[in-house]
């Protein structure tokens, strides 16, 4: 059977690093197996579930690349098939309807919490047939007593959990909407998923979802609940962290890949290897390396991570990315290669190459004053007038032309570059100064001086 895994987020809030991490692995997981992966918006919660959770998680599937094969499904277009399960439970004899109203539980767990006790459902309407009319009631679970449940989660082994722990669970609220554990079982089983990965907070649902999957009669799915990640003081990421949004991380200048390469190093690995691209990763990644140990979140490494994928991205590719408009006498391929060796981030790359979009570079007052300093000015006009002449115009020549300079007037490099790289590029960092010089080509760079001597 061919492999189908899904991603399954709640619109709840923005896209956090954890989910993210969870998609990965199920999108490598099904690409490797030339599986399917379908996405699916767990939106049964009404109250919190939002249009534009919704959107920022689709967006940022989009950004990252992650594409799913089927979906979005959303489970509140599907309270039909739910309802119709559920119905089918009860007709079973494996669910019932329970006419208990908010007050009376509401009560039961106030006695349950001055008696030191943990509430749990009493079963009062498990057996009863004497069913008020055009009352409310929910549909609940008929947990069987003492039985074994017993899973195999890839990662944990053999898991046992005895079902007298578990409560005669709610499967359809009285809204008519199901609640997470069944809904998530009937479409796991509706949908024919084959793999549940998913964050190990989590495996604490499994039980009640395995004796869900007994009672609708559908093959069980493989799980793997996968390590929770931690920030660096060993909490938890929470989706209250706004900084955990995959979209803060976009808008950081941190490229698709380096997110999609750093989470799913996190927890998974492949020897010493740190830098993967997509096709790699969709070959190497194996559910059996993970890790059972928590994932140390770490920004630090995160951040070296994108430096080393900017370094090897394609010029065309961050050209793209940059939406920068080169003026038409740059030679953008050199100005790309040369700033993207020095670029921690997309913005900074972006920063960097701010001097090729006009004509003339743009300076402000306090960098202009700067250049008027030990005697800038005049090393820069005769500068230019060497420039001028210089016939073969290559990296060589320019750096010759620059050690004839530096000997004849007696002077070192940073005392005609610091002034030249200011007319030149409006900024005191950028690429190296005879790379700037031919970035620019010869024409533009006497440009540009000429203009600021005017
Ligand atoms: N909707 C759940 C969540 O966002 C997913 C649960 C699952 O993958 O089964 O955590």
């Amino acid at each position: 059977m061919s492999v189908v895994t899904r991603f399954a987020p709640s619109p709840t809030g923005s896209l956090h690093l954890g989910a993210v991490r969870t998609a990965i692995f199920n999108f490598l997981y099904a690409r490797q197996n030339s599986g399917k992966i379908i996405l699916r918006i767990e939106d049964t919660d009404q109250e919190r579930s939002t249009s534009d959770s919704l959107n920022e998680i689709i967006s940022s599937l989009e950004w990252l690349g992650i594409n799913w094969d089927e979906g979005p499904y959303l489970q509140s277009e599907r309270l039909d098939i739910y309802r119709e399960h559920a119905e089918i439970l009860v007709d079973k004899d494996l669910a019932y309807k329970c006419f208990m109203t908010t007050e009376e539980i509401n009560q039961l767990k106030e006695r349950a919490l001055r008696e030191n006790k943990i509430y749990k459902y009493p079963g009062t309407w498990r057996n009863r047939s004497d069913h008020p009319k055009n009352a409310e009631f929910v549909i609940r679970f008929k947990t069987p007593k003492s039985k074994q449940i017993k899973f195999v989660d890839s990662l944990r082994g053999q898991i046992n959990i005895d079902s007298s722990n578990i409560e005669d669970f709610i499967v359809l609220k009285s809204n008519g909407f199901p609640t997470y554990n069944f809904a998530s079982v009937v479409d796991d089983a509706e949908m024919n998923v084959t793999n549940i990965i998913r964050g190990e907070d989590h495996l604490s649902n499994t039980p009640k979802q395995i004796l869900i999957f007994e009672a609708i009669n559908k093959k069980i799915p493989i799980f793997t609940h996968v390590s929770m990640m931690l920030g660096k003081d060993k909490t938890k990421l929470s989706k209250r962290h706004g900084a955990e949004s995959i979209n803060n991380f976009k808008k950081s200048g941190y490229l698709s890949i380096s997110m999609i390469n750093y989470l799913a190093r996190l927890g998974w690995s492949h020897g010493n290897q740190e830098i993967f691209s997509l096709k790699e990763m969709i070959s190497l990644f194996s559910l059996s390396n993970l890790s059972k140990s928590p994932a140390i979140f770490d920004t630090e490494k995160l951040s070296w991570v994108n430096t080393s994928h900017i370094k090897i991205s394609d010029n065309n590719y961050l050209k793209k990315l940059l939406e920068l408009k080169f003026y038409e006498e740059i030679d953008v391929n050199l100005a790309i290669q040369c700033a993207k060796e020095k670029s921690k981030d997309l913005n900074l790359l972006k920063e960097s190459l701010k001097f090729c979009e006009n004509e003339y570079a743009d300076i402000n007052d306090k960098l202009k004053s700067e250049i008027y300093k030990d005697n800038g000015i005049d090393l820069v006009k005769k500068f230019s007038r060497e420039l001028k002449s210089l016939e073969k115009f290559t990296k060589e020549s320019i750096k010759n032309l620059f050690d004839n300079f530096l000997e004849k007037n007696n002077i070192k490099l940073k005392n005609i570059a610091s002034p030249l790289r200011i007319i030149l590029t409006g900024s005191k960092v950028s690429p190296g100064i005879y790379e700037v010089i031919q970035i620019l080509g010869k024409n533009l760079t006497l440009k540009r001086i000429k203009y600021f001597l005017s």
